[in-house]
């Protein structure tokens, strides 16, 4: 029984709180607060429907740590999740060590003049957490989270050593509209058009964004285009899987949307950097997210499947020789939608942020610092994605990918 609270009031926090009230044994007590009050009204009324269940809303802006201090202080929870933006991660950090709370988020800090993002800045709080005495647990989405869980679980259980490992990330849904991005707009489009990075050898390797296109036939989706690009989880992989030769992340893009991201890019309108318009500081990119559907109104009309998971080679635990796994999770718009009211890519990451939470208010992970999701023991949580509505599949495949 746990007291806990939840910063931001997009597609992912709903999702999860929703997923909190289901499991009112585990969190007892569910606290929602975000810039925007009425959008934490909404989900608490959502909750409240489908549940039966109450959530606390408050309004913080969650870069004013004292303020922040104070809300965590009022609400004493044992767990302050975030859910806002990855540029709140290091402000709402400072709040749980100066209010001697627990820490969890599903992307890492990004500061917001740089489309840069790197664990390092978070790293740097290992020891003021590990003096507090609270713990801080990175990255409990599904990419970074659930794929550095999986890869962890074939490590323990399948393969003594990983050689490869590509992370297939395939979103099949179609929300029905021209362009649109199915997470924060900002946030996936700063991402998608950075250059591409892969560890290999011991080093990143960057090549030119989206310049590598591979076709590949997703199980409850059918052949698709995958893009190689950087995401956080090689950083955190390649740290705690130091044999590994080479590790990739792909993700699936239609036609539509490549073009669409071209033309936007072309004419300037994803630049981070501020513009002046009628007197008037604006960021392109900004402004652009302001005019994209919110994802959060996507659900409805989005059908189909996503299909994510890892393929990894290594020397088999048994002895057999080297083998290659494929793990995966599929996950549909529509049930996800029936559940929620949100699509498939807010409840694949607000279902492991939910069970990551679990594991710490529960005490079935803990520590005192600052610890990603590859530290930890794979299996409950690996149990509890079975029991949540992310059901996975393991399955041996002939040989290493040949991409
Ligand atoms: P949304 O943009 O839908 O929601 C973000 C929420 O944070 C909004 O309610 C927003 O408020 C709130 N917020 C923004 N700034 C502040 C602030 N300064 N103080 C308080 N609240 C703030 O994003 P998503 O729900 O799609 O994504 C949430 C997080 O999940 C992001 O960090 C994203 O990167 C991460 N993510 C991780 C994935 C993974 O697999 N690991 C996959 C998908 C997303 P307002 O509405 O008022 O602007």
């Amino acid at each position: 029984m746990s007291t806990v609270l939840v910063i931001g009031a997009g597609g992912v926090s709903s999702v999860c709180v929703h997923k909190m009230a289901m499991n009112s044994g585990i969190f007892s007590s569910i606290h929602l607060a975000s810039r925007t009050k009425s959008k934490c009204d909404a989900i608490a009324a959502s909750v409240k429907q489908r549940c039966g269940v109450d959530v606390a809303t408050y309004e913080i802006d969650a870069e004013e740590v004292p303020a922040m201090v104070n809300l965590i202080k009022n609400v004493q929870p044992s767990l302050v999740l975030n859910l806002a933006l990855p540029y709140q991660d290091l402000p709402i950090m400072d709040a749980c060590l100066a209010a001697g709370v627990n820490y969890l988020d599903t992307a890492n800090y990004e500061p917001k003049d740089e489309a840069k993002f790197e664990y390092s800045w978070q790293w740097a709080y290992h020891d003021r957490f590990k003096q507090a005495g609270i713990m801080a647990l990175l990255g409990s989405g599904f990419d970074p989270g659930v794929t550095s869980v999986f890869t962890m679980w074939l490590k323990k259980h399948k393969l003594k050593t990983i050689r490869t490992l590509d992370i297939l990330d395939c979103n099949g849904g179609d929300h029905g509209q021209h362009f649109a991005t199915n997470f924060n707009p900002e946030i996936n489009i700063r991402e998608v058009t950075a250059p591409a990075r892969h560890w290999e050898n011991g080093e990143f390797v960057e090549t030119p964004a989206m310049a590598k296109k591979v076709q590949f036939d997703f199980e409850g989706v059918g052949p698709k285009n995958m893009y190689m690009m950087y995401h956080e989880e090689l950083e955190s992989l390649a740290k705690f899987n130091p044999e590994m030769e080479r590790a990739r992340f792909w993700m699936t893009f239609g036609d539509a949307y490549i073009t669409h991201l071209t033309v936007l890019q072309n004419v300037g309108m994803t630049r981070i950097d501020p513009i002046k318009y009628k007197g008037q500081e604006i960021i392109p990119l900004q402004f652009l997210a302001a005019v994209l559907p919110k994802p959060e109104t996507l659900g409805e009309t989005t059908k189909g499947n996503t299909n994510i998971g890892c393929i990894a080679t290594g020397e088999a635990l048994d002895g057999s020789g080297e083998k290659t796994f494929y793990i995966k999770n599929i996950c549909s718009h529509e049930a996800a939608y029936e559940e929620t009211g949100n699509q498939a890519v807010s409840y694949t990451t607000g279902v492991p942020a939910m069970i990551g939470s679990a594991m710490v208010v529960q005490g079935v992970w803990s520590g005192d610092g600052v610890f990603n999701i590859e530290e930890m023991d794979p299996d409950p949580f690996m149990d509890m994605l079975n029991q949540h509505g992310l059901p996975w599949t393991v399955e041996e495949m002939d040989g290493p990918v040949e991409f």
